[in-house]
C-alpha cells in the first residue's frame, strides 16, 4: 500500500528513486565504570582512525567538486584528530578515572571548547567550532550511531529530512539527490529557493515524511503539485512517469523562447531577471535567458566556511557575476545573514526571534569592518560591467542613510588611492519591512530603485513565520492587503521617476505575474527556471488586460476572490 502526503510544492519537477534519510543522531552519553581499560582506549583509537578515514575521503570529494579552498576546513578537522594535546587528556582521563572512551572524550572536548571560545580571539573561537565538530564525528562511531554527510552519497536518491539547512541544500550533488522532501519549511524557506535554482524537485512542510519513509524505500517527489507517494503502486509509477515525460516536453516548448524579447501580447516591455546565489547559478541564468541579475544573495559567499571572505575574494565573485552577464544589470544585495541564514564562526547569540531579530543591515552597520570591506569589493567591481548595490531589511530613512554614507566613505577613499569605481552605480533598497512599504514616497525620493522582498513582506505583514508550516496558510501574495502594499510602492516610485522591481518568490508565481504586470511592476527577478514560464506567460496578455484585473483585484476581499478572478480570466 502507498502512502500519500501533502507538502507545500518548493521546486518544480518529479523525482523517483530510493530514499535517504538525513539524520542527526542522538550522541547523548552515559558516565559508566569500567575495568577494562585497554578495550576502551582501543574503542577509541578505533573511532578516531575510522573518523580520519571518513575525513580524508570528504577532503578529497570536496576539493574536486568545490576547490581547495572548501576543502581547507576538513584539513583543520584532521589536525584536531592528530593533536596530542587534545588526545592524550582522553587516553589519561579513561585510565586514571576508569571512564568509558565516550564520556572522557565528551568530557575533554567540552573542555577545550568553552576555554577556545572564552578566548577573545576569532582563531581561537574557530578551533573551538572544529573541536566540536570533530568530537561530534567521533562520538557518533563510539556510540555506534555514525553520522551519514551529504557529500558522502555516491547514488540516486531523494533525501527525506526534518529539515534541510541552507548550507545542507549548498552541498547537495544533482548528480545524485534527484529530490528532496522534508517535514517542516515553507515555499520561501531558503532550502526551497535553493532547490528552485538547483532545478531540484522538493516538496517541503509535508508534516510527517520522516515519520512515513524509511530509508530505501521508492518514494515519488511531485514538486509541481506539492505530493509525496512513498511506496508508490505500478500504476501510480506509471502515472508519475508519464507527468514526468510531459513536464520534460512541455520545458522543450519553453526553451524555445531563450532568445526573444520579454514583451506582452501588445508589445509592452517588461525585465525579466534572475535570482542567484553564487557565481555557479550564472550558467542557469543564461541557460534560462534571463535578462540580467535582478538579486545576488551575496550570503552564500560567507557561508559553508569558518571565516569571513576576504575583499579580494569577494572582489572576484563580484566581478565574475558583472563580467558574465556582459552589460545586463546586475543587482547585487549586501550580507543578509540572520533568520534562517546562519554563520557560526560569527558567534551571535541564540535569538528567541532570528527573523525579528539582529541581521542583515541591521547587523552590518554595527559590525561595519565586515560591511565596508564588501562595500569596497562592490565599488572595486562596478567597473566591469553593469552593478548595482542593495540594501537588505531597511526599516527606516535612518538606516538608508547610514549604509549610503559608509558607501559613500568607502567610495571617496578608494578614489584617493586611485581605484577606479564607476561614477554611475545605483543603489536601492529592499523593501521587506511594512513601515517601508507605508513610506515609499520618503524613500523614493533617496534611493534610486526598490527592490520588493515579498518572502518577508507577506511574513511581516501577516506576523507568520515564513518557515513555519502550521502558519504557512499565511503565506498570501494575492491578498488585498500585499497588492496595497505593491501598489504603493511602485507608484511612489514612478511619481519620482525611479523604478520598482520584486525578488521575492512572488515575481514568478504564475497568479501573482497578471498582477504585478497590471500595477506596473517594471523588473521582475525570479528563479532562473521560472523565467522562460513566465516570458510565455506574459507574452498571452496585453498591457491592458492586465490593469483591468489588477484594478479588480484591489477592490476585492480575500487572497481566495483575487485568485479566483484571475483563474478565471488568465487560466
Ligand atoms: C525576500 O525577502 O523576498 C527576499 C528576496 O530575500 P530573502 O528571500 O533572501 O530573504
Ligand atoms: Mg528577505
Amino acid at each position: 500500500m502507498s502512502t500519500q502526503l501533502t507538502g507545500i510544492a518548493a521546486s518544480a519537477g518529479i523525482a523517483i528513486s530510493k530514499a535517504f534519510r538525513l539524520e542527526t543522531p542522538d550522541l547523548t552519553v552515559e558516565k559508566k565504570t569500567i575495568d577494562t581499560i585497554d578495550e576502551e582506549i582501543q574503542a577509541l583509537d578505533a573511532a578516531l582512525q575510522t573518523s580520519k578515514d571518513e575525513l580524508e575521503k570528504i577532503k578529497e570529494k570536496t576539493r574536486q567538486d568545490l576547490g581547495d579552498e572548501h576543502a581547507e576546513i576538513f584539513s583543520a578537522h584532521l589536525l584536531v584528530l592528530s593533536d596530542p594535546e587534545l588526545v592524550d587528556p582522553i587516553r589519561q582521563m579513561i585510565k586514571d578515572e576508569k571512564v568509558n572512551a565516550s564520556f572522557a572524550l565528551n568530557e575533554i572536548a567540552n573542555q577545550f571548547v568553552a576555554m577556545f571560545e572564552a578566548m577573545d580571539n576569532d582563531y581561537m573561537k574557530e578551533r573551538a567550532a572544529d573541536i566540536r565538530d570533530v568530537s561530534k564525528r567521533v562520538l557518533s562511531h563510539l556510540l555506534g550511531k555514525p553520522i551519514v554527510s551529504l557529500a558522502e552519497i555516491n547514488e540516486e536518491v531523494v533525501i527525506i529530512a526534518d529539515d534541510l539547512t541552507p548550507s545542507d541544500t549548498a552541498q547537495l550533488n544533482k548528480k545524485y539527490v534527484k529530490g528532496f522532501a522534508t517535514d517542516i519549511g515553507g515555499r520561501t524557506s531558503h532550502s526551497a529557493i535553493m532547490a528552485r535554482s538547483m532545478e531540484i524537485p522538493a516538496v517541503v512542510g509535508s508534516k510527517e515524511v520522516t515519520d512515513q519513509a524509511d530509508a530505501g524505500m521508492n518514494v515519488i517527489v511531485d514538486g509541481l503539485e506539492g505530493n509525496v507517494i512513498i511506496n508508490p503502486s505500478d500504476d501510480e509509477l506509471a502515472e508519475y512517469r508519464q507527468k514526468l515525460a510531459d513536464y520534460e516536453e512541455q520545458k522543450k516548448e519553453w526553451a524555445k523562447l531563450v532568445n526573444e524579447p520579454s514583451k506582452s501580447k501588445d508589445g509592452e516591455h517588461v525585465e525579466l531577471v534572475a535570482n542567484i546565489g553564487t557565481p555557479n547559478d550564472l550558467e542557469g541564468v543564461i541557460n534560462n535567458g534571463a535578462e540580467g541579475v535582478g538579486l545576488y544573495r551575496t550570503e552564500f559567499l560567507y557561508m559553508g566556511r569558518d571565516e569571513l571572505p576576504t575583499e579580494d575574494e569577494q572582489f572576484e565573485a563580484y566581478k565574475k557575476v558583472v563580467e558574465t552577464m556582459d552589460g545586463k544589470p546586475v543587482v547585487i544585495r549586501t550580507l543578509d545573514i540572520g533568520g534562517d541564514k546562519e554563520l557560526p564562526y560569527l558567534d551571535l547569540p541564540k535569538e528567541m526571534n532570528p527573523f525579528l531579530g539582529f541581521r542583515a543591515i541591521r547587523l552590518c552597520l554595527e559590525k561595519d569592518d565586515m560591511f565596508r570591506t564588501q562595500l569596497r569589493a562592490l565599488l572595486r567591481a562596478s567597473t566591469f560591467g553593469n552593478l548595482k548595490i542593495m540594501f537588505p531589511m531597511i526599516a527606516t530613512l535612518d538606516e538608508f542613510r547610514e549604509a549610503k554614507a559608509l558607501l559613500e566613505e568607502e567610495k571617496s577613499k578608494l578614489l584617493s588611492n586611485g581605484v577606479e569605481v564607476s561614477d554611475n552605480i545605483e543603489v536601492g533598497i529592499m523593501v521587506e519591512i511594512p513601515s517601508t512599504a507605508v513610506m515609499a514616497p520618503q524613500f523614493a525620493k533617496e534611493v534610486d530603485f526598490f527592490s520588493i522582498g515579498t518572502n518577508d513582506l507577506i511574513q511581516y505583514t501577516f506576523a507568520a513565520d515564513r518557515m513555519n508550516e502550521q502558519v504557512s496558510y499565511l503565506y498570501q501574495p494575492y491578498n488585498p492587503a500585499i497588492l496595497r502594499l505593491v501598489k504603493m510602492v511602485i507608484d511612489a516610485s514612478h511619481a519620482e521617476g525611479k523604478w520598482t522591481g520584486m525578488c521575492g518568490e512572488m515575481a514568478g508565481d504564475e497568479l501573482a505575474i497578471p498582477l504585478l504586470l497590471g500595477l506596473g511592476l517594471d523588473e521582475f527577478s525570479m528563479s532562473a527556471t521560472s523565467v522562460l514560464p513566465a516570458r510565455s506567460q506574459i507574452s498571452q496578455m496585453t498591457k491592458a488586460e492586465a490593469q483591468s484585473i489588477a484594478e479588480q483585484a484591489l477592490t476585492l476581499n480575500t487572497a481566495e476572490e483575487v485568485k479566483q478572478l484571475v483563474e478565471k480570466t488568465f487560466l
